[in-house]
């Protein structure tokens, strides 16, 4: 018989708990292993995935593919056009394997759950030990409680829970090992799998061949690539980290979010590693390392806030009160916002970094979030949603989250009336305005502080004459409104 590991977003053989554990079974066994992978463009539309990301995961597979048969792993790659008759094929593809034992790490957003229940049902009426793992979250999921039993809502508590259990339990921080060469001949038994390749991406999820080629270059595919880019982030940046994580102009961050999308690389090595290199400590010793594994932390804590309270997965606010929002829907605006022409430097030159990067700052992210949602007052869903469909790393548990914060509608306990202010942010953050410069061409010209704000700062001259936009709304008259619609609808309960 067979042994299958079914690839979904653990695109990796490095640390893969799942694919580790469906290898030592073959071997002890001496049987053959197959790798699968589904390609669902039903379920890349029906969750907004961007064309970016669907590139990326299919360059992934190729590196994947390549790793694979180097150890004689075929990677048998099939579309699926309807995504309900998956857990069907993958029974039927087993069957026709002559395989008994199906291996997958667990997926958590609702309709992967679904589908997987299905699965299991499947594989006990068809004679198939089925075996989902968990793997994606450092700690699992479920796993933390507060002393009354609660599952926690709220990240610092969270977190502290999250450091004392990873203490307690170090086997967490146990990264699995890669797996050996085929322990059975699947050369022999199963050659025409070896014959399969990657398909192109669906017509539906093509990109331009100007930004295919700016994509590769950017985030060059595959495990090794990731492995490479955290190593080389430890080193050079990651003593620096708590200091310039926030500035927006160079590169202080590890842009790894891409690689940890499509599971190429997994969380626990890169915690792991930077434990390491931060002499062993999570929470101590080198700011830098300490606050790098925090925000890993937010990594886990958005999964687990999924996974506890799943109906985030149906548009929904994590806080029921928030549903009475009254939210504007006004097309331009949104437009102006998507196009990186609101009149807001900051939020100008971070939309445009989105689309041509297919990646933000995490700063820049926060700041276009309340701007959509507090001075458009435009509805949060849509923003998310755009997120979705333009960024290289889009997940929806982490997407869900950051919106939750820059709307004021998430986990988050701040009180609603904590609006950035788009101007404050842009000279905190992009003090000289380099950052602005660079993706806001219509600026390049304006020198010193107006930068921030150049039809009130004295260049509106410069920006009228490049087609720079003014200001689409006045920040203070929007603030106001986007309290007072806070307060009724919390009064309305
Ligand atoms: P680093 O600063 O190097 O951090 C390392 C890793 O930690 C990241 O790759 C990421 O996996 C994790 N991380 C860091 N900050 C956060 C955070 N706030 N929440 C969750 N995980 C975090 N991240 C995504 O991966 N996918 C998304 O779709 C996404 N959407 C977002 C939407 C909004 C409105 C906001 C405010 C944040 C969103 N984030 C998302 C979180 C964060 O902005 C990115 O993870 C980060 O900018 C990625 O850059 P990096 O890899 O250089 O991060």
């Amino acid at each position: 018989s067979t042994v299958v590991h079914w690839f979904k977003g653990d695109l990796r053989l490095h640390d893969n708990r799942a694919l580790h554990t469906a290898y030592q079974y073959a071997k002890e066994k001496q049987v053959p292993l197959v790798g699968l992978f589904i390609v669902s463009p039903e379920d890349w539309a029906a969750h907004s995935t961007s064309p970016a990301r669907v590139d990326f995961t299919l360059r992934t597979l190729k590196r994947l593919q390549q790793d694979l048969g180097e150890l004689d792993i075929p990677l048998h790659i099939e579309t699926q056009e309807k995504r309900k008759a998956i857990p069907k094929r993958i029974v039927e593809l087993c069957q026709q394997w002559g395989a008994k034992s199906l291996y997958a790490n667990i997926e958590y957003e609702v309709d992967e759950l679904r589908r997987e229940a299905k699965l299991v049902r499947l594989c006990a009426d068809n004679d198939i030990n089925f075996n989902p793992t968990h793997d994606t979250c450092v700690v699992t999921p479920g796993a933390l409680a507060s002393q009354q039993g609660k599952q926690y809502a709220v990240y610092t508590p969270w977190y502290r829970s999250w450091l004392a259990f990873l203490k307690e339990n170090p086997d967490y921080l146990e990264v699995s090992e890669e797996p050996g060469p085929n322990p059975g001949n699947a050369r022999q038994q199963l050659q025409d799998l070896f014959d399969c390749k990657v398909p192109a991406a669906p017509k539906t999820h093509i990109l331009s061949d100007e930004d295919q080629k700016r994509f590769e270059e950017l985030y060059p595919a595959g495990e090794h690539e990731a492995l490479e880019r955290l190593d080389k982030f430890l080193e050079e940046k990651g003593k620096k980290y708590e200091e310039m994580r926030s500035m927006l102009p160079g590169e202080h961050t590890s842009v790894l979010s891409p690689y940890f999308a499509c599971g190429a690389l997994s969380a626990r090595t890169a915690v792991v590693a930077a434990k390491t290199t931060n002499k062993g400590h999570l929470d101590r010793y080198d700011p830098g390392y300490m606050t790098w594994i925090s925000e890993l932390a937010w990594r886990d804590f958005y999964k687990h806030v999924l996974v506890n309270w799943p109906f985030i997965c149906m548009n929904k606010c994590f806080k029921p009160e928030h549903t009475n929002i009254e939210w504007e829907y006004d097309k331009d605006q949104f437009q102006a916002w998507c196009d990186g022409k609101t009149g807001f430097p900051i939020v100008d030159a971070a939309m445009r970094q989105l689309r041509h990067c297919a990646w933000m700052h995490n700063r820049s992210r926060m700041v276009v979030s309340s701007f959509l949602t507090k001075d458009l007052m435009l509805d949060w869903r849509r923003g998310e949603r755009y997120f979705m469909e333009n960024l290289i790393d889009g997940d929806f548990a982490s997407n869900h989250g950051g919106w939750g914060f820059g709307s004021s509608t998430g986990v988050d306990p701040q009180p609603y009336f904590r609006i950035f202010n788009p101007l404050r942010q842009s000279e905190r953050f992009d003090p000289e305005g380099e950052y602005i410069r660079r993706w806001v061409p219509e600026l390049r010209d304006v020198s010193g502080k107006a930068i921030h704000e150049p039809y009130a700062r004295g260049a509106a001259a410069i920006a009228q004459k490049n087609g720079y936009p003014k200001p689409i709304v006045d920040h203070a008259k929007s603030r106001d409104r986007a309290l007072e619609r806070f307060k009724s609808a919390l009064q309305k309960g």
